[in-house]
């Protein structure tokens, strides 16, 4: 459980976030547990619990059920602990007044490595990322601050180091890195940089089975490792509790991976069918980043370059086509965007919902996608990813019904991440 205890200090220089204090719920330390992925939900916490209600709330609670009408949702602490039409007081309410609600946005492949990376994602709807690596652990550290209550969130589930053939610069995040600075190729080599990463606390594993498409000079389809070297990769990590995300935009890195043991395959940009139905036999989860696709494609953003254009607009309905098929297969899909959150990104999750909706979703399938399914794929569906009872208390409130206007997603008016509101951009009062 992750509370709000010595303010928000770091968050606080650059921003106000006024209903914080209101919501602040603990003085004491917070209750450390390991949240590695497979771990059950964290204990109570000891703390005097302060309630937050939130009055006259639509709900969609990411299961995929029929919207809940004006109900009010109780926020103990860190955790929802009802939702219904039984009248409800709190040491604290919000009357959102009608407004929307959904759970707390899943970016499945960040590169947030800021502090004011992590402020943007969270203001975006995300209360959840797992990184798809940060050059030197800065993940590991952003996780430390949101569990020690010194950040809001989101929740972190940190990768740590790339292992990828040749680690050039990401050589320095560890001394005991140094004898694979020129190869990470053998089973030894590949078993020893993985445990690197777990030593220093990693909650995945994340490598490469392609080259990437966001480098001009290489090519994405080109398959890095082949299945040996991705099942030693898979194997080092699950013998200490820790799934793999794979990254493969070619077909033959794709089917490799997930034929070695890959949790999740990371944009799947040329996947055939034949590697989505091995992916759907196997309960393999896709990421397809679509909307840095879409920011390869278009000026400005994190990228924005002739030749990334051309690759962009090239790749974009090979993309497509192969998020149709994946739905339509019975593949979870769930939304990453692939981002640092900087201050150029123009990627975030809701537009990932969006585009979800354009290629064979229905709007409560791409909502999923970034929910519950997306919570399913990390392992932490037990915790966050729907809005009921026990859960934690992650959610967004939005202007309008997104199963009408997907595009309501996109304006996030109020975020609450572990019961701490984050932001809290209108002016209807806390009373
Ligand atoms: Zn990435």
């Amino acid at each position: 459980m992750r509370r709000l205890t010595a303010g928000l200090t770091l968050f606080a220089a650059t921003t106000s976030l006024g209903a914080q204090t209101s919501t602040q719920t603990s003085t004491q330390t917070s209750t450390q547990t390991s949240t590695r992925t497979s771990a059950p939900a964290s204990p109570p916490s000891a703390a005097p619990a302060r309630r937050l209600v939130l009055l006259h709330a639509n709900v969609i609670d990411g299961t995929g059920a029929a919207p809940m009408r004006n109900v009010s949702i109780v926020i103990d602490g860190a955790r929802v602990t009802s939702i219904g039409t039984a009248a409800a007081s709190g040491t604290d309410t919000i009357d959102i007044g009608g407004r929307w609600v959904v759970p707390g946005l899943i970016d499945a492949h960040t590169h947030i490595a800021t502090l004011a990376g992590m402020k943007r994602a969270l203001e975006s709807g995300v209360t959840t990322v797992r990184s798809g690596n940060t050059p030197h652990y800065e993940d590991v550290g952003l996780r430390a601050l949101v569990r020690q209550g010194v950040i809001p969130g989101p929740e972190m589930l940190a990768a740590g180091v790339f292992v990828t053939p040749y680690l050039g610069e990401t050589v320095l995040a560890d001394p005991r890195l140094a004898p694979y600075a020129n190869a990470v190729l053998t089973p030894a080599q590949l078993t020893a940089v993985v445990n690197i990463n777990i030593d220093r606390g990693v909650d995945w594993i994340k490598t490469r089975a392609t080259e990437r498409a966001g480098l001009a000079d290489q090519d994405p389809r080109k398959q890095v490792y082949d299945e040996a070297q991705l099942r030693a990769i898979v194997d080092a990590a699950r013998a200490r509790g820790v799934s793999v995300l794979v990254h493969a935009h070619g077909d033959e890195g794709a089917y490799a991976a997930v034929k070695a043991g890959a949790r999740t395959i990371e944009h799947g940009t040329y996947v055939s069918d034949s590697t989505l139905r091995l992916m759907k036999e196997r309960g393999t989860c896709l990421t397809p980043t679509y909307t840095t696709l879409m920011d390869l494609a278009e000026p400005g953003g994190d990228y924005d370059s002739g030749p990334l254009h051309l690759r962009g607009l090239h790749m974009l309905p090979r993309a497509a086509a192969g998020i149709t098929a994946a739905h339509a297969l019975g593949v979870p899909v769930i939304t990453g965007v692939d981002t640092e959150y900087g201050p150029s990104s123009v990627s975030r999750i809701p537009l990932e919902i969006m585009y979800f909706t354009q290629l064979g979703m229905t709007p409560m399938d791409a909502i999923r996608a970034a929910t519950s399914v997306a919570a399913g794929c990390l392992g932490i569906g037990q915790r966050t990813g729907t809005l009921r009872a026990g859960m934690e208390a992650d959610l967004v409130v939005i202007e309008r019904n997104p199963l009408e206007d997907i595009r309501a997603l996109q304006d996030a008016v109020i975020v609450i991440t572990d019961g701490i509101v984050a932001l809290k951009r209108i002016p209807f009062g806390v009373r």
